[in-house]
């Protein structure tokens, strides 16, 4: 299944992308896609069951219609730094050997296609293209091995990240990460079953149409079990927590020199099988 959620920000609502590309409301099943919702692992079968009956009578969205992140405000949005060697090696840094990760606050989650908004003061804004996992069953102190029972689904992220903030201006990483609107999710989230092999998907991302990054996540220092169990060691990870897994070469800080983005620019990205999204930049 692939889940979205749609609306004006006051007023997002779950819906549905169907097999066949139709997007449609799904009000009707009574749930959000936030935390209650995830926590029980017979919701999503019973969601399953809801569309078999209801997909073809349900309000199917109109053209132009806003989408929402694919999942509601989650309790935490946890990312891993320089998960991708080539990544690593343009930032100047070696690779890890343990997981890096940071915050990224929840108050900067957006719709997919929403503006991403250049922040006062900032000059280095950036993108980052991430494969997202949301989190199913509540996960703590989980081996790698059961990992993946604990994963509700998949989606694309940009990682946006203000360079000066995240670097230059001292302490975490967390103030560069987290400015407003500075995580859009979706189009939707798919669940493992709509993906042949989340380990090898082809992710990129363009700015007007030229394309900056070109990567794969069979790439991943630290693959997806690896990642969800690693984190579950140090906090417990709730049901729909957001964990982006990091970004491939090619971000604006790794040219030379280096590119950022300023107001009109138009950044679009995708992943195999978890859709496409695209911003267009404002100054806050
Ligand atoms: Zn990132």
């Amino acid at each position: 299944m692939k889940l979205l959620r749609h609306g004006q920000p006051d007023s997002e609502k779950p819906g549905l992308q169907l097999a066949d590309g139709r997007q449609i409301d799904a009000s009707g099943f009574g749930m959000d896609w936030n935390e209650n919702f995830f926590a029980d692992p017979a919701n999503m079968d019973g969601l399953r069951k809801w569309a078999e009956t209801n997909a073809d009578s349900a309000p199917v969205l109109e053209q132009g219609t806003r989408l929402a992140s694919c999942v509601a405000r989650p309790s935490k949005i946890v990312c891993i730094g320089l998960n991708f060697s080539d990544h690593a090696e343009e930032t100047g840094q070696a690779a890890p050997e343990e997981p890096i990760i940071f915050f990224k606050a929840t108050s900067a989650l957006v719709g997919p296609n929403d503006n991403v908004i250049i922040p006062k003061t900032s000059e280095k804004t950036d993108w980052e293209v991430e494969l997202a996992v949301v989190i199913g069953k509540k996960a703590s102190y989980v081996s790698e091995a059961d990992a993946l029972d604990h994963v509700a689904g998949y989606a694309l992220h940009n990682d946006y990240s203000e360079r000066a903030f995240q670097i230059e201006r001292g302490g975490q990483w967390v103030k560069g990460k987290s400015c407003d609107s500075f995580a859009p999710i979706g189009p939707f989230m798919a669940t493992p079953d709509e993906l042949d092999d989340v380990n090898n998907l082809k992710m990129w991302l363009k700015v007007n149409g030229e394309t900056k990054q070109n990567g794969n996540t069979c790439n991943l220092i630290f693959n997806i079990p690896q990642v969800v169990g690693y984190l579950s060691q140090f906090m417990t990870l709730l049901p729909g927590d957001v964990i982006s897994t990091g970004t491939p070469a090619g971000v604006g800080l790794g040219f030379d020199p280096p590119q950022f983005l300023s107001k009109g620019d138009v950044v679009e990205l995708g992943i195999d099988g978890l859709g496409e999204s695209r911003q267009e930049a404002v100054n806050a």
